[in-house]
C-alpha cells in the first residue's frame, strides 16, 4: 500500500537522527523506510516505489557519494544528499553526483519536510507521462530492455548502460568521463568506448524510429537524452 505522498528512503547510520526524520516525515503522511547503509540499495530501489531518497554522506560500507552514483545508473529518483559539513556541500555539487538538493546538518526536521516536498513539487510535474504509465522510453532494469513508443530496441548489454544512465535524467548533459562512471570496474574501457556504443545504440533506435534523435552530441562535452 503506497499513500497519495509516497514513501521516503532513508539511509543514515545515526538512528537518532534517522528516527526523528521518519517521524516528522510519518507526521506529514509520508511511508518512510530506514536503512544504516545502502549496501542493497540498488536492488531496494528497484523492488520497492520510493518517492525520494535521503542519503546520508558519511556511512559505513560505501558512502553517499558512491552510492548517490550507484543509484543514478539504475533510477531518476529524487535524491537529497545530507551532510554534516558545510563545506561539503561545495564538493558534492562539483562532483555533478545527480543529486537533486543538499542538507547540511545540524537540521530542523521541519526543514527536512519542507525540502522533500519541494523537491517533490519540482519533480512530478517534468514527468507526467510516466506518472501514467506512459512514458515514451521505458527502461526495465529487470530485463535489460529498452522499449520506446512501446517498441523493443535491442541493446547489447553496454549499450543498454548507456542509454539506462542518460535515460535516468532526461535533458542532463553527461560528461564521457561520467559516463565511464557506468562502466567502472570493467575493463578496457574508453572515451572512444563510450563514443562507439553510443554510435551503435543510435544505429539502433534509428532503424526502429529514423526520425528520433534521443542521444544528442553536446559538442566539446558528451552526450544527453532527450524524449
Ligand atoms: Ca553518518
Amino acid at each position: 500500500m503506497t499513500t497519495a505522498k509516497g514513501k521516503i528512503l532513508i539511509i543514515e547510520d545515526e538512528v537518532a537522527i534517522a528516527e526523528i526524520v521518519v517521524d516528522y516525515l510519518k507526521r506529514d503522511g509520508f511511508e518512510t523506510d530506514h536503512r544504516v547503509d545502502g549496501s542493497d540499495v540498488q536492488s531496494l530501489i528497484t523492488t520497492d516505489r520510493f518517492a525520494l531518497i535521503l542519503l546520508d554522506v558519511m556511512l559505513p560500507g560505501a558512502d553517499g557519494f558512491e552510492l548517490c552514483r550507484a543509484i543514478r545508473q539504475v533510477s531518476a529518483i529524487p535524491i537529497i544528499m545530507m551532510t554534516a559539513r558545510v563545506e561539503e556541500i561545495d564538493r558534492l555539487i562539483g562532483l555533478e553526483l545527480g543529486a537533486d538538493d543538499y542538507i547540511c546538518k545540524p537540521f530542523s526536521p521541519r526543514e527536512v519536510v519542507a525540502r522533500v516536498k519541494a523537491v517533490l513539487r519540482r519533480h512530478v510535474p517534468q514527468d507526467p507521462l510516466k506518472q501514467a504509465g506512459n512514458t515514451p522510453l521505458e527502461i526495465d532494469h529487470d530485463s535489460f530492455i529498452v522499449r520506446l513508443h512501446g517498441k523493443k530496441i535491442d541493446l547489447t548489454p553496454s549499450e543498454f548502460k548507456l542509454v539506462a544512465a542518460l535515460g535516468a535524467k532526461p535533458g542532463r548533459v553527461w560528461s564521457r568521463a561520467q559516463l565511464l562512471d557506468v562502466f567502472s570496474g570493467e575493463k578496457d574501457v574508453f572515451d572512444r568506448t563510450i563514443d562507439s556504443h553510443v554510435k551503435n545504440a543510435r544505429k539502433k533506435i534509428a532503424q526502429a524510429f529514423p526520425e528520433l534523435d534521443l542521444i544528442q552530441s553536446v559538442y566539446g562535452i558528451g552526450y544527453r537524452l532527450e524524449v
